[in-house]
């Protein structure tokens, strides 16, 4: 509370107290009720006064004390003292309403601040203060003699008195107007208090909402959207019928695991980023670059004619190739583009994104031109990849995929020295299908991992049968595709296998393709050299295809080198003569076998045998066949 009211409030004190105290013990002597008067008392006990509630200092209702408090009340209470009356208090909303109660003859007393009352009988002043009059108007209800005693007994209320009072409401009215202003002040204050925490947290929240829609929407590496906020970019600003302007072209670098693996991530990461920068540089304004979580970069691009387009994604490939020549880095940048141009029908995102993703999978890694649009091909193909899927289980229960096995011949002795299990698809609807046409499809939904186990334990029955049967048997070798190289179980998995049907495990080896040597290395590496703990033999497939070098090898516990049949075609060649007697020198200094595959004539074969090659492969031997038809061939004559 402010100093200045304290002082004010000591001074009053001091200045009414002794005065107060005085005229209370002269009160006593001077005011004695006559008989007639008591009987007026008790004829008339209950006074009603109507006075305004709120009128502070005056009258008014004390909530905190639950009870009627002020200058008018305080002189009544003396009134009561002195006579014997009880007053009851009638609450109104203004002096003007107490009036009304009073001139309705619902009330004895009303209070007023104008001395005379219309509608009254008498009018008493009682006080004055802070330049009103504090009077009470006696209602025509009243009787007269009860007014002539309240009369006399406010008469003998002395003049300091009255002030003592007055005072006392008057400190009670600077004390309570200065909690009002403390209450008000604290009731506003927590107004505005809650008001700027609310727009503290509301900013805050939608501060810390936009950021996080930012960060959810953005790529982290290359810093542009990603689908997400290519989404909500093009929600608002692209229409479903103007979308319809645009084609999409999904862009992925195709080695870039292998970039990561070899050159390590912050230089794949550099990769990204720098294509990121080529790409923005060649889009127009309304057109929009993504950077998708899985590598794969998102143009939504402003759609003219095909021509035109093919032109654009061109220059966007040979500006990357260029500057990344430029960069002279020790790889090569092997991109794919899918484009899609959508219909008027078919105006979404998603499709928009789907299709041009179908596109791009539909390059093969040979392919020269690295880019293809979504065309009524890759449809038909999507189609049929579905419909594969969807038979794939019902066609391994029914026993649709068959063993075949193409033999492998020793170079030394011409002899049938292993097999390689290679399957076929006999499907009622479209006939025998060669593994090019599902094995792919399989990869990509991931069932391959289900069909090569299917595929491991029926090469481990069909050896378990003939080695029952006490038939000549050699070591067959079985495909496995990529993804099973990345789960070290894998191992004890097939182990478990040739377990089952107790066939030795060196009677069967693990083809792995070369590329997985760039790809996963350490895990490879790993799941390599279990598969040797527990007794398989391991060829790396498809040698001279990837990236796989010879200061690989030395990493790896491999068996069997098989030389891929590209390599093989131009024999006649010195160059590749000299090329394959080196490869060949080098592997049997690592204790490493060579296969050659795709052996498809005599002149072949006698080259590979001068080359010191090992093991021959080809229909110039055999072609792949039944697994019945390969055991029979394998028994003595
Ligand atoms: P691959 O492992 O490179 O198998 C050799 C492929 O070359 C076989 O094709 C075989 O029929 C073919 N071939 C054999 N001799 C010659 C020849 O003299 N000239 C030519 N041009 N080709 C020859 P196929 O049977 O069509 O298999 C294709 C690929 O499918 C295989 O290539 C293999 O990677 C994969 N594959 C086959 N069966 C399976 C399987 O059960 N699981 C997995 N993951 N892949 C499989
Ligand atoms: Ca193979
Ligand atoms: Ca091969």
């Amino acid at each position: 509370m402010n100093k200045k009211y304290i002082i004010v409030l000591i001074i009053i004190c001091i200045l009414t107290a002794i005065p107060a105290l005085c005229s209370i013990s002269a009160e006593e002597e001077v005011f004695v009720l006559t008989e007639e008067e008591k009987a007026i008392v008790s004829s008339y006990p209950v006074i009603y006064v109507a006075l305004d509630r709120k009128s502070f200092p005056f009258e008014f209702y004390n909530r905190s004390e639950k009870q009627y408090e002020g200058v008018v009340v305080q002189i009544l209470d003396r009134v009561k003292e002195l006579t014997g009356f009880k007053f009851e208090y009638i609450l109104t909303n203004d002096f003007e309403e107490a009036l009304q109660y009073g001139i309705n003859l619902q009330a004895d007393i009303a209070v007023s601040r104008v001395h005379e009352g219309t509608g009254f009988i008498l009018s008493r002043q009682l006080a004055k203060f802070s330049g009103h009059d504090i009077s009470i108007q006696y209602t025509k209800r009243m009787p007269l003699e009860v007014v002539t005693l309240i009369n006399r007994a406010i008469d003998t209320i002395s003049e300091e008195d009255i002030s003592s009072i007055i005072a006392s409401e008057a400190v009670q009215y600077e004390k309570m107007s200065d909690d009002t202003k403390v209450y008000i002040t604290i009731v506003i204050s927590a107004f505005i208090l809650a008001a700027v925490t609310s727009v503290t947290i509301l900013t805050a929240y939608y501060k810390y909402k936009k950021q996080k829609d930012l960060f959810m929407n953005t790529d982290r590496l290359t810093g542009y959207p990603n689908i997400k906020g290519l989404k909500s970019v093009t929600d608002v600003s692209i229409s479903s019928f103007n979308i319809s302007s645009y084609c999409m072209a999904n862009l992925v670098v195709n080695n870039l695991n292998h970039i990561r693996e070899v050159f390590g991530y912050p230089e794949a990461d550099k990769v990204q980023t720098d294509i990121a920068i080529i790409l923005d540089d060649l889009i127009y304004n309304n057109e929009l670059l993504a950077k998708a979580n899985n590598d794969d970069f998102i143009l939504l691009l402003q759609f003219t004619e095909k021509s035109e387009m093919a032109a654009r994604i061109n220059q966007a490939i040979n500006r990357l190739n260029e500057k990344f020549e430029l960069k002279k880095i020790e790889y090569p940048i092997v991109l794919s583009v899918g484009i899609y141009t959508p219909k008027y029908e078919e105006v979404n995102m998603d499709i928009l994104m789907q299709k041009s993703l179908q596109a791009r999978q539909f390059i093969k890694e040979k392919d020269e031109i690295r880019y293809r649009f979504y065309d009524e091909t890759i449809h038909i193909m999507t189609v049929e990849e579905n419909l594969m899927q969807q038979e794939f289980l019902a066609s391994m229960e029914k026993g649709e995929f068959l063993i075949y096995i193409q033999p492998k011949i020793s170079l030394f002795d011409n002899r049938i020295c292993g097999g390689e299990i290679l399957s076929r698809w006999y499907n009622p609807r479209r006939g025998l299908i060669r593994p090019g046409e599902y094995i792919p499809v399989f990869e990509k939904s991931g069932t391959i991992i289900a069909f090569d186990m299917y595929m491991f334990e029926k090469a481990c029955q069909l050896l378990a049968k003939s080695l029952q049967e006490g038939k000549k048997v050699v070591p067959v070798s079985v495909n496995f595709a990529r993804s099973h190289f990345t789960n070290i179980d894998f191992c004890n998995q097939i182990f478990a296998l040739t377990v089952k049907y107790e066939v030795p495990p060196y009677y069967l080896n693990i083809e792995v393709t070369e590329s997985l040597i760039a790809e996963n290395a350490k895990m490879m590496n790993e799941i390599v050299n279990k598969l040797k703990e527990l007794g398989f033999t391991i060829s790396l497939d498809d040698f001279g295809t990837g990236y796989a070098s010879f200061s690989d090898l030395p990493n790896f516990m491999l068996d069997f080198l098989k030389l891929d049949k590209s390599m093989i075609y131009n024999l006649e060649n010195s160059k590749t003569k000299k090329m394959i007697k080196g490869i060949t020198d080098i592997a049997h200094n690592m204790d490493l076998q060579i296969i050659c595959e795709g052996v498809e004539t005599k002149e072949q074969a006698d080259i590979l045998k001068l080359l010191e090659c090992d093991i021959a492969q080809g229909y110039y031997y055999y072609q792949p066949m039944p697994y019945e038809e390969f055991e029979k061939i394998l028994q003595p004559k």
